[in-house]
């Protein structure tokens, strides 16, 4: 590759209409996928259209450059890294739902999540056949270059059984449509060399693939051609990228089944499971899912509503899916099948609600993440992931797995496809560690070697990638992949698509370019503090945080803008590039490293959703805090995480200051000035002291009645600022309950230091709190704030930052007031109101509150107060975010996130929304000039209208 990665970018520039991305910063978030390797490309481009693919190929084939395309980069075998350029096919070449329907065929763009394109079909009653795990975040294009299958194999088998036809750009730019059962014109170099290939090597494909059906085969050359005819999209479905880039693809749907039903069978050994899995097969079973002992184990402890139905102290279960037509008939098929597995299972359970089935499917997905959660730096490493026998070899196999796990006394999980013989096992090793990197390649040529001895195979659904690829010779023989790279260079005569991925001579492939090998540098890890080196390697790349659905709250910001610098994926990959010393020490400090940390709104979703469990806001934090001190803080940071001089005098002045600064003319000034968005409308100033005004109120009060538990009500800023109503109603409640409560302080919870990295001023503004609420909690108090992030930060934040027994004393004594006031339900202890609550109300969980709660308290609450009319948003995060939205630079990132929930409000506007977060609030005010939202406490507030009997 002769030229340099600034040279690529600039000539590519002017070739191509799309983002062409050559900064060493970008580049890294590209050199990385779901597997174990790094390889940092030379040059990223986005390309927007057919011909800048066409453009970016061209290019690359005149240069001599390698180039991969890439799609959601969930791949687990290092397929879509390279060292040349790389096309992220996933930002502008997506239809963002809106594919085409033709009776049966759906034809989409290649970038277009396969999750997004269900959700189009389902209305039509149709769907994708083939259902991988990732599907939420996995894109069409990878998933046909993978041959993608799931949980469904045994009834839709991969990929290339549906893709109709495929528009495709060869490695020298020129685009075909490939379609299925042709005969080709002599004229066509590609096809009819492809069609006489085949048909010379009709004997050794057949005899290479007589494989398990699950398994892949290199290109898929079984049943390619037949009767002169030639199957040229299928050929390319699998592909890894390596023959041409595909650039829209029709596939052919599969119709939703009518009827579902499961039975869970519960087994005493591994042995019985495995007996039951061809009885299960034989019955026509749609899916035939495993969990052994240590899932279920992993599950019932984490999440207790698994405990009532996964079978605790059983060896196996298997969770197996029926589908029918007919309602009836799928009873008796579950009756029969039944029957035939009481020799076996000790226990049976048939399940045909749907919710109660859609929750037994859960337990299978949720427990898999927790095996990444395990602390300590070994990892599950991918490699015999997918490894496949025919499932009728079940038993034999786990027996030589059992046997393998002893030898090198590495535990073995095993989950997965039974039904169709695939189990997904990871060994845990360290692969920073040169003995665990020898002890992996020496587990996989034992368990490959197994599984060809069962006549298996080594991959039955992820990629062959740079994993895999050199093994294949041993896998089907040299002939076979000798006709494999005839295929190849009929397509690429110059082998610059994806080179070395799918196969290789090198079988050492498989272990260099190891991500974890590089040796993290200790000065640069000290100065990120201990809590975030521990989880410097945490990310293992599932993409889980590339989710644009709804249906997980996940990264809003990489909802919003849905490209990889958004995700949290990039930021953990590049303060782990830096911390590796990939980046340059200044390069830390690089605008453009700036620009992409700043794509973090410290919500803390990926904290709670990342499989790993990794909180990217706190790397983010720490970077952020690294970049100030060698750059000082930013100006309209610095006014924010400042204000309390600012707002305090605005409050003092307040009737002259508020016409002011709500006026379009101030905050067109404070834009100007300040940075400060003049879209964001803020509230009124109060005016006066909340604290005077509060104990003016408790007193007229009097002394409670009841149970005289002390708490001291910490105001927020929005209280003390802008509404001290709210703060009133807060004090109202907790002393109709019969508390003793006091306002002491109103310090404010320093959150936009700590988010901005703000670090000196966080510690400060901390320390100062502590100081004021310890003596109070030392005398029994409880801490109560009613601002879900002043929680988060005095719960989480505080205990980290301040190393302090005063300070844990503090965190462990905070509680945000709906959870206190539902742990006050919890003891019998909560008041009921006076009058009834009544209205119609939809509920926004604020972002803060999802990482306090493990539900929010607010509706139930509500609902045991009598509240009968609660909806929910169910919108995601509402874009200011804090202070975030409030900086004019983050307008139109705010917006975007901010857009759902403007939608949801649109449509439900007669209705009042409650959130306990004031940034909610103040959004959905400007997101719905006819929203009034309030605090749920509001709401508790009015029902206690008389006071407490004495
Ligand atoms: C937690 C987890 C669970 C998974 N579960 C499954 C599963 O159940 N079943 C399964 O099959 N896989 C699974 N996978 C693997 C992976 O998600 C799938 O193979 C998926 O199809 C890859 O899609 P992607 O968009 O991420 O592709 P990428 O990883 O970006 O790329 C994959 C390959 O496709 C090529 N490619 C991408 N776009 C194009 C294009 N437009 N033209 C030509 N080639 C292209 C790339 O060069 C690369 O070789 C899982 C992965 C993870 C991390
Ligand atoms: S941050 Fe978490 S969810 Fe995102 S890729 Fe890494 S491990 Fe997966
Ligand atoms: S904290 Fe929120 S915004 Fe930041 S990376 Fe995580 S999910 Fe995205």
């Amino acid at each position: 590759m002769p030229l340099e990665p600034g040279e690529i970018a600039r000539q590519l520039s002017g070739l191509v209409r799309g983002k062409v991305l050559a900064d060493l910063p970008h580049r890294v978030l590209y050199s990385t996928d779901a597997g174990i390797y790094r390889i940092v490309p030379a040059c990223v481009v986005q390309p927007q259209d057919l011909e800048d693919v066409v453009a970016t190929i061209r290019y690359a084939a005149a240069e001599g450059i390698p180039i991969a395309p890439r799609g959601a980069g969930t791949g687990v075998a290092g397929e879509s890294l390279c060292h040349g350029i790389v096309m992220d096919m996933s930002v502008y070449l997506s239809d963002k739902g809106r594919p085409h329907l033709d009776h049966d065929l759906v034809t989409v763009q290649p970038g277009t999540v396969l999750g997004q394109v269900n959700r189009f079909l389902a209305p039509y009653g149709l769907a994708i056949g083939p259902d991988p795990s990732s599907a939420n975040r996995a894109t069409v294009g990878g998933c046909i270059a993978n041959n993608a299958t799931g949980a469904h194999c045994l009834v839709y088998g991969h990929m290339a059984r549906h893709v109709e036809s495929l528009e495709v750009v060869t490695a020298d730019g020129q685009v075909l449509n490939l379609a299925n059962d042709v005969r080709p014109d002599p004229s066509d170099r590609i096809a009819s060399g492809c069609l006489e290939l085949l048909t010379r090597n009709a004997e050794l494909i057949r005899q290479a693939t007589n494989r398990p059906s699950r398994a892949r085969l290199g290109y898929q050359l079984r049943g390619a051609c037949h009767d002169g005819l030639i199957d040229m999209a299928r050929l390319v479905t699998g592909s890894e990228g390596t023959l041409a880039v595909i650039t829209r693809a029709t596939i052919k749907t599969v119709p939703i089944p009518r009827a579902k039903g499961i039975l869970q069978a519960a087994f005493n050994s591994l042995d019985q499971m495995a007996q039951a899995v061809p009885i299960a097969v034989a019955a026509g079973a749609s899916a035939c899912e495993l969990m052994d002992r240590h899932l279920i184990q992993m599950a019932t402890e984490a999440f207790d509503r698994y405990r009532q139905i996964l079978p605790a102290g059983a060896a196996a279960a298997l969770l197996i899916e029926l589908t029918d037509d007919n309602e009836r008939q799928l009873t008796d098929r579950l009756a029969d099948l039944e029957v035939s597995l009481r020799p076996l299972a000790y226990k049976t359970n048939t399940v045909l609600d749907p919710g109660l089935q859609a929750m037994y499917w859960r337990s299978r997905t949720d427990a898999v993440p927790l095996l990444y959660r395990r602390p300590g730096q070994e990892k599950p490493v991918p490699i015999i992931e997918d490894t496949t026998v025919d499932p009728r070899l079940l038993g034999r196999y786990i027996q030589g797995l059992e046997r393998i796990s002893q030898e090198f006394q590495t535990q073995f999980c095993y989950y997965g496809h039974a039904g169709d013989g695939e189990l997904h096992i990871r060994p845990y090793l360290d692969l920073g560690r040169p003995e665990d990197v020898q002890k992996m390649k020496d587990i996989a040529q034992q368990v490959f070697s197994l599984v060809w001895s069962l006549g298996g195979s080594i991959s039955g659904e992820h990629a062959y990638g740079l994993l895999r690829a050199g093994y294949l010779r041993q896998e089907f023989g040299p002939a076979y992949v000798d006709l494999l790279r005839h295929i190849k260079r009929l397509f690429d005569p110059q082998e610059i698509l994806n080179p070395g991925k799918l196969f290789s001579d090198q079988i050492d492939l498989a272990s260099s370019r190891i991500r974890r090998s590089a040796h993290l540098i200790a000065s640069r890890l000290s100065d990120l503090g201990t809590r975030t080196q521990a989880c410097i390697l945490e990310c293992n790349g599932c993409g889980t945080c590339r989710l644009i659905g709804q249906e997980l709250r996940m990264c809003p910001v990489y909802k919003a803008i849905q490209s990889e610098a958004a995700s949290p994926r990039a930021k953990a990959n590049l303060i782990e590039a830096w911390a590796a010393g990939i980046l340059q020490e200044a390069q830390l400090y690089d605008p453009v490293v700036g620009q992409i940390l700043d794509l973090c709104i410290h919500c803390k979703a990926c904290s709670r959703q990342c499989p790993s469990g990794l909180d990217v806001s706190r790397l983010v934090q720490q970077a952020k805090a690294l970049r100030i001190r060698q750059l000082g803080i930013a100006w309209p940071e610095r006014v924010l995480v400042n204000n309390s001089p600012m707002c305090r005098a605005a409050r003092l002045f307040a009737p002259l200051a508020n016409p002011i600064l709500r006026s379009r003319a101030g905050r067109w000034l404070l834009e100007a000035l300040l940075g400060l968005d003049r879209s964001v409308l803020m509230p009124a100033f109060e005016r006066g002291s909340f604290t005077s005004k509060a104990r003016r109120f408790l007193a007229r009060l009097g002394p409670p009645q009841g149970i005289a538990e002390k708490v001291v009500y910490l105001p927020d800023a929005y209280v003390c600022l802008y509404d001290h109503r709210l703060g009133l109603d807060v004090l109202k409640v907790l002393h109709a309950n019969g508390l003793q409560v006091s306002v002491q302080t109103e310090l404010p919870v320093p959150a936009p230091a700590i988010y901005y990295g703000a670090m000196d001023q966080a510690k400060a503004g901390l320390r100062r709190l502590v100081v004021q609420l310890w003596p109070l909690v030392e005398t029994g108090s409880k801490v109560v704030v009613s601002e879900p992030t002043a929680a988060l930060v005095l719960r989480e934040e505080l205990p980290i930052l301040i190393d302090d027994p005063k300070a844990r004393a503090v965190a462990d004594n905070t509680w945000e007031l709906m959870a206190f006031l539902d742990d006050l339900m919890a003891r019998g202890r909560f008041r009921p109101p006076d009058l009834p609550i009544t209205g119609q109300y939809a509920y926004h969980l604020p972002c803060h509150g999802m990482a306090i709660w493990d539900r929010p308290p607010a509706p139930g609450l509500l609902k045991a107060a009598g509240l009968q009319g609660i909806e929910q948003l169910d919108a995601g995060c509402c874009g200011l975010a804090g202070t975030y939205g409030m900086q004019a630079r983050h307008r139109q990132v705010s917006n975007a996130i901010g857009s759902v929930l403007k939608a949801r409000l649109g449509q439900l506007s007669s209705i009042q929304v409650i959130t306990e977060c004031s940034a909610c609030r103040i959004q959905i005010r400007n997101l719905s000039s006819s929203s009034q939202p309030i605090h749920p406490i509001q709401l508790v507030a009015l029902a206690y209208a008389k006071p407490p009997k004495r």
